[in-house]
């Protein structure tokens, strides 16, 4: 492919006035780092840089791409997307120890991975889904609805069956006196085909773990995400999945091939979550994803922010098959659609592929320019 002449990095702030939950924190601001990259014959590219946490990630994101990954980026040239992905990789992996920063390098070289996957399918006059498929991909994937805080949830969930969705998930380990009724509420309103799923992000000790699926093991849950911290022992991610009813799942806080192809391997987790703009990318998470697949298990990509990692997200779903579900931030986030222009609107809880080439959709610059903090821009010697 041609090298990389000009990359672009935008921060953007905005505040929509509404709070996302977590047992760990919440953010109500949201930021997005945008990155555009244009090649030697002037293609174009999009990606972007998960940043939801902490409060200041973001600008540490924008200046790791100024003074780090955006320069080894533009000093080689590669053969494709994958090629590059894997130079960047190798290339800054001392500097990631190094520094303690593996997550925020890992973010910026997923972002960069996703902008030369979309000028790649671009170029080839393709939507990504048939790219990476190599054939026609499914013109739409289904939808769960996400981020249900615990604050009138039932209620919530009621809403988001009008707007269409059919499966939702709730976030869970903020006490059993707030989880437990809410998760029996949701539960007993459930119709016929829909799904709940809940989730923990990572709150829970292994005893808190114990008793939390043993209380939750009646409401017939889809799967409960992240009951303990990534980073535990494997007995203990033995011993939940054997006590829950409910299928594990996770995934957006694993980080490298190694770790995805344990937790595949050892088949604690049903459900393979890798985060499209947090780490490994289109490359990353296509290879993650059809592995999971051929494993028998479930790839569903998480997905918590603005409308490029939405829509990058839904092509590899599309292109990679399976019962999987497109994680669907159902809070007000107006970087969907700002980030992701024109944002296809979901039909019956699924989201409609664009027909356009690469992603599909590309930042409203118009729109957002009220928005930005900052643009950082580097050229090509
Ligand atoms: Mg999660």
């Amino acid at each position: 492919m041609p090298a990389v002449k000009r990359l672009e990095a935008f921060l953007f702030r905005l505040d929509p006035g509404a709070s996302v939950r977590m047992a760990f924190g919440g953010f109500s601001e949201r930021k997005a780092v945008v990155l555009r990259l244009e090649d030697a014959e002037g293609a174009v590219g999009w990606g972007e840089v998960w940043c939801n946490f902490p409060r200041y990630g973001a600008e540490n994101k924008l200046r790791l791409i100024e003074t780090l990954v955006g320069p080894a980026l533009l000093a080689g040239a590669d053969a494709s997307p994958a090629a590059a992905f894997h130079r960047l990789s190798a290339a800054l992996h001392p500097m990631a120890l190094q520094t303690g920063e593996i997550g925020p390098v890992a973010a910026c070289i997923a972002g960069i991975d996703l902008a030369l996957w979309d000028l790649a399918a671009r170029r080839a006059g393709k939507p990504l889904a048939d790219f990476l498929f190599g054939a026609d991909a499914p013109a739409s994937v289904p939808a769960y609805a996400s981020g249900l805080n615990p604050d009138g949830a039932p209620e919530r969930v009621a809403a988001l069956r009008e707007a269409g969705f059919s499966a939702f998930k709730l976030k869970v380990g903020f006490g059993a006196d707030v989880d437990r009724p809410n998760v029996a509420a949701i539960a007993a309103a459930l119709r016929a085909g829909e799904r709940f799923m809940i989730d923990a992000n990572q709150s829970w000790t292994l005893d808190q773990a114990r008793v939390a699926v043993d209380a939750f093991n009646p409401a017939s849950l889809a799967w409960i995400e992240e009951p303990l911290a990534v980073d535990r022992p494997t007995s203990e991610w033995a011993e939940v999945a054997a006590l829950s009813a409910a299928p594990l799942a996770g995934g957006e806080n694993l980080y490298g091939f190694a770790a995805f192809d344990r937790a595949i391997r050892l088949g604690h987790l049903r459900f393979i979550q890798p985060d499209v703009c947090k780490w490994g990318g289109i490359t990353g998470n296509f290879a993650v994803a059809r592995r999971a697949l051929a494993e028998g298990r479930t790839y569903c990509p998480h997905w918590l922010a603005g409308g490029l990692g939405l829509l990058a997200s839904a092509h590899v779903l599309a292109a990679v098959g399976g019962p999987g579900m497109l994680e669907y931030d159902s809070n007000p986030n107006p970087f969907r659609a700002l980030l992701g222009s024109p944002l296809p609107d979901l039909i019956d809880g699924a989201l409609p592929l664009p027909d356009g080439p690469g992603l599909g959709v590309e930042p409203d610059m118009a729109a957002l320019a009220s928005s930005l903090v900052e643009r950082v821009e580097l050229t090509a010697a």
